[in-house]
């Protein structure tokens, strides 16, 4: 699969579609072992830059897709551009929708106490005949881990969604996805707390305009710390094309 290189981190240039078949493929193969779906935006390819390991945990991944503006018009600048943009939203209502109706389930696992429940039953009110195996909240305890993913190997999901922020969750994930009987692990950040109904999607006008990254700080203010990472990953794109053009 070709891979383009956004400052260290190997995104796989993949449209939605692509991606979305990859997973079906990989769902319907029997006897697999777990692979890891990841979705970096901007901010956590700068997370990266700062933790070599969770650059490596993302690198491990079977597909990285690119969630966000930001992580396209990087590839642009650099003159290796992404297909498309592949949010870890996006992805995930289209599996919903591809999965309805057929022997696949997903498992729930993020958010606080409550949440991943309303995520479930609101996601079975929107797509009728899916498959949702289990849930549970993503705020346990390291000594609560070997439960966790007891409660998960007895509810024999196929995919298992992980939404414990970033990079908690693909730490998470990479650590615990070969003691999980299921096919695919996918982490989704705060996309649980979207189908709770307990924060609000960008809509899709704004994200196209790549200002989701305004809309979240006006909803969220104390994500300003973690959104400087935003113009740090532009002036660290334009450097990089610059010395590019410099050699
Ligand atoms: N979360 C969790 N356990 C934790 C920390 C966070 O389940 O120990 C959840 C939190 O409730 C929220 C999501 O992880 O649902 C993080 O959302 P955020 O928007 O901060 O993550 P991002 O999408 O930016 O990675």
């Amino acid at each position: 699969m070709n891979k383009i290189d956004i400052h260290g981190v190997k995104i796989h240039n993949v449209t939605m579609r692509e991606a979305v078949q990859l997973i079906q493929d990989w769902v319907e193969e029997d006897g697999s072992v777990p692979r890891a779906v990841y979705t970096p935006n901007s901010e956590i390819i700068m997370q990266a830059q700062r933790n070599l390991e969770f650059k490596n945990i993302l690198n491990a991944a079977e597909l990285l897709v690119a969630d966000g503006a930001g992580v396209i018009l990087a590839s642009r600048i650099l003159k290796t551009p992404l297909k498309e943009k592949v949010s870890g939203i996006d992805l995930v209502k289209n599996l919903f929708k591809v999965f309805s109706g057929k022997n696949v389930s997903f498992y729930i696992l993020g958010g606080q106490p409550g949440v991943a429940e309303m995520a479930a039953v609101n996601i079975i009110a929107e797509y009728k005949k899916i498959k949702i195996a289990g849930y549970d909240h993503g705020y346990f305890k390291p000594e609560e881990e070997s439960d966790v993913v007891q409660k998960i190997n007895s509810a024999e999901p196929d995919i298992v969604l992980v939404g414990l922020g970033a990079p908690k969750q693909e730490i998470w994930i990479n650590s615990n996805m070969y003691r999980l009987n299921c096919k695919v692990l996918i982490g989704v950040g705060g996309s649980i707390d979207v189908f709770a109904g307990k924060v609000s999607l960008t809509p899709e006008f704004i994200r196209k305009a790549g200002f989701e990254w305004l809309h979240r700080l006006i909803r969220e203010p104390r994500r300003i710390k973690r959104m400087m990472d935003l113009p740090r990953f532009m002036v660290l794109t334009f450097k990089k094309r610059f010395l590019k053009k410099a050699r």
